[in-house]
């Protein structure tokens, strides 16, 4: 284990120094980036070592894995859990009873069953609006115009907080400008709900643009822990 904890150390130091060195090209403090370790497919001993290493944050997106993952975890309570996955409406309910904070939230039905799951828990929930950046490529996400009436939604239900906006670049193309038009629907929704101030964007491969463009939570896997299994 010794050697994998290693591993796991070398690669976080290098992912925080790319984000340091990104945010002082940007002007901004690095403090201002919040590093979400996404661990989909990775055992829950590897969350255990990053919580040693000081990782804070957590990703999953696939509802059976996570739960079971989280409940193996040694200190849960010091690292918050991210539910970043695409939402079928029959699984909300259940992500409600681990995750902290849902990032992927992309239509009202979605909304909905998450404020009744919330409520019959008795717990808040944090909820960012997932935008899709390229309407054609199945990614997840709410069309951009669409995503303020969805804000407001959120913004009206008493046991889920609006936190900001995520999303996924498109796969082709430079990310930098789709963050750019993230950050502006992010700012126009910020207008009427301005506690919902957090930008998740930016993956193991475009960290440092998400950084450039104002993001606020980054998601990185495979810079950490390493190239996933293949799909199976
Ligand atoms: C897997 C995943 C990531 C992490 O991607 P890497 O390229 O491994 O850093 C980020 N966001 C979402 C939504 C994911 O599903």
């Amino acid at each position: 284990m010794t050697g994998r904890r290693d591993e796991l150390a070398a690669n976080l130091a290098q992912v925080r120094e790319r984000i340091d060195r990104a945010a002082a090209r940007a002007g901004r403090q690095p403090d201002e980036v919040n590093l979400v370790v996404v661990t989909k497919y990775f055992p829950a001993s590897d969350v255990d070592l990053l919580i040693g290493l000081g990782v804070r944050h957590i990703g999953e997106n696939k509802d059976q894995e996570a739960s079971a993952k989280v409940a193996d975890l040694t200190r849960r309570d010091d690292v918050t859990v991210h539910f970043i996955g695409q939402l079928q409406s029959n699984k909300v309910a259940h992500v409600a009873s681990y995750a902290d904070v849902v990032q992927s939230v992309d239509r009202p039905k979605v909304v909905r069953a998450l404020q009744r799951a919330a409520e019959h828990r008795g717990r808040e929930l944090d909820v960012l609006v997932q935008v899709a950046l390229d309407g054609s490529d199945g990614r997840g996400g709410a069309a951009p115009q669409d995503v303020e009436a969805l804000a407001d939604l959120v913004g009206d239900c008493p046991s889920l907080r609006l936190r900001g906006v995520m999303a996924v670049a498109p796969r082709d193309g430079d990310p930098r400008p789709a963050f750019g038009r993230l950050r502006t629907v992010a700012h126009g929704i910020q207008a009427g709900h301005p506690g919902a101030s957090w930008i998740s964007a930016g993956m193991s491969g475009d960290l440092e643009d998400a950084v450039l463009e104002g993001a606020t939570h980054l998601r990185v896997g495979t810079a950490i822990l390493g190239s996933r299994p293949p799909l199976g």
